[in-house]
């Protein structure tokens, strides 16, 4: 099946006698016992198994797991890690998995964190103990730029597994099993979601391992598992997610072409413009460059501020992902430790008529 196909057909498991055509939602958390029949709905439950067997196929990987969300899903692969172990990871990594590793894991696992655009700071990052590298492309919120194939050949050397975020991407412009990675990592809650109502996370393996029958155990002991009905929802979502992404792709690109040219702007962060320092490596690991851009205003804070309040079609609300296009002045978000400009906004461009958010832009500015 083409992507289109198994994003529509991918999730159906339909076991009732009644033959639905479309798999129903099974809210019992109990099953009677049979020889093969599932036992306990943290374990195991209809709508999750059609979901976990629908984002293995999409990543291409051997098996996915769900979680209730997506900073649940990163938090399972540092748990399941040893402890003692050391992770390096992007010094712009998503801010509460980078919260996960600093709070909860302080003490227990060691990390280093380090721009990943560049090789060199990865390569001299590797201690004896490094058990994982994880990667975040494109990041956020500077939507940098990291060239998987190359930390992945790193990772290997060094006996090390690599990790990839792959929310901003999704599986319809980037797989990073095909470049290499063992273990993808999802924030259902953004474009598999699509409509931001749903909360969720997913890992996919390239491979069944020992590694990941521990990823298996932290999430049914752990329990940090999604509800069928939000498991319904997401395979009801994703269905539409490659016309979804094309849409918010194409009106990103769009309207990063304009952002460049206003005089109001100082930088825009888009890895589809020429311009953008990762637009090359971007161009051989993705099929298209996603629906995130972020950009400086010229002014401050205080100017973009006034921007956001003067628009009507984008709502000023963190997250992404959604059909709704979405804006904030990112630095507010992430608090006072952030390295983000404090005059960055950034856009998740939704899929409404593009000329409607050309004009709300026109006029903010
Ligand atoms: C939102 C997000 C997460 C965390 O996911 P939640 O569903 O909010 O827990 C992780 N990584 C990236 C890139 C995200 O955007």
């Amino acid at each position: 099946m083409r992507l289109e196909t198994l994003a529509i057909h991918g999730a159906n498991i339909i076991t009732d006698s009644e033959k639905p055509a479309i798999q129903p939602i099974t809210l019992s958390t109990t099953f009677i016992h049979q020889p093969d029949s599932m036992i306990y709905s943290r374990a195991n439950n209809p709508n999750r198994n059609a979901l976990e067997k629908l984002l293995a196929k999409l990543e291409k990987g051997e098996d996915a797991t769900a979680f209730s969300s997506g900073n649940a899903a990163g938090a399972a692969v540092f748990q399941a890690l040893e402890p003692g172990s050391h992770i390096i990871a992007p010094d712009d990594m998503y801010h509460g998995l980078k919260n996960a590793i600093l709070q909860l894991f302080n003490g227990v696992l060691e990390a280093t964190f380090v721009d990943m655009t560049d090789l060199k700071n990865i390569e001299n990052a590797f201690q004896a103990n490094t058990k994982l590298v994880w990667v975040e492309s494109p990041s956020n919120p500077l939507l940098k730029i990291t060239d998987i194939r190359a930390v992945a050949k790193l990772a290997k050397q060094n006996g090390a597994m690599l990790a990839c975020d792959n929310t901003f991407a999704s599986p319809v412009f980037q797989n990073p099993i095909d470049l290499g990675a063992d273990i993808v990592m999802h924030s259902s809650t953004k474009y598999f979601g699509g409509h931001s109502d749903i909360l969720g996370g997913a890992l996919i393996t390239k491979s069944v391992d020992d590694f990941w029958e521990k990823v298996r155990i932290v999430q049914r002991v752990g329990g940090a598992v999604p509800s069928p009905f939000d498991c319904y929802y997401l395979c009801r979502s994703i269905k539409t997610l490659p016309y979804r992404m094309k849409g918010h792709a194409e009106h990103a690109g769009i309207i990063a072409d304009y952002l460049s040219q206003h005089s109001g702007v100082e930088q825009v962060y888009y890895p589809g413009l020429k311009s953008h320092s990762g637009h090359d490596i971007a161009a051989t690991q993705m099929t298209g460059f996603g629906g995130i851009l972020s950009f400086q205003v010229k002014g401050g804070a205080e100017a973009a501020n006034n921007l956001i309040s003067r628009l009507h079609y984008f709502t000023n609300a963190t997250s992404l992902g959604g059909v709704e296009s979405l804006i904030e002045r990112r630095a507010a978000s992430e608090g006072p430790n952030t390295l983000t400009p404090q005059n960055l906004i950034r856009v998740s461009v939704g899929l409404e008529h593009l000329d409607d958010l050309l004009e709300d832009l026109d006029q903010a500015f």
